[in-house]
């Protein structure tokens, strides 16, 4: 398990600051800082998750609410006509860089399938 208290843990909890997008009680969404498209946000837990591979069963609900959430941050960022892209890179090998599980909402320009 990763540290807990994470740079996304510290955004969540406002010792960092962020460009923020939504919040609830289970969820926090903000603009990432280094854009890959004209919307790119990221949709987190607010419980400390460090990976998929550290998902427990008992989360199953809140990772399914976090995916209807980034469905709801597409829609409410106009990407409802030419859809968008969810990413959830898990593991180092293949990008994950902060590990604190997040869905990348990738929208607004052409993607390219399959992925780089
Ligand atoms: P990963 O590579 O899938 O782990 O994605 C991590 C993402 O977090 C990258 O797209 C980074 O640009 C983004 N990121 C890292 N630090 C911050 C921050 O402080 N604010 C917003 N986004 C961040």
């Amino acid at each position: 398990m990763s540290d807990e208290r994470d740079i996304f843990c510290k955004i969540i909890d406002g010792e960092m600051p962020s460009d923020k997008v939504y919040e609830d009680d289970d969820v926090y969404a903000f603009n990432d800082i280094n854009p890959a498209a004209p919307t790119h946000i990221l949709v987190i837990p607010k419980e400390h998750i460090a990976s998929l591979w550290e998902a427990e069963e008992n989360q199953a609900e809140l990772l399914g609410k976090l995916m209807l959430r980034a469905r709801d941050i597409a829609k409410e960022a106009g990407l409802e006509e030419d859809g968008f892209r969810l990413v959830l890179n898990t593991g180092a090998g293949v990008g994950q860089s902060v590990f604190h599980i997040h869905l990348h909402v990738i929208g607004g320009r052409d993607l390219s399938w399959p992925p780089g």
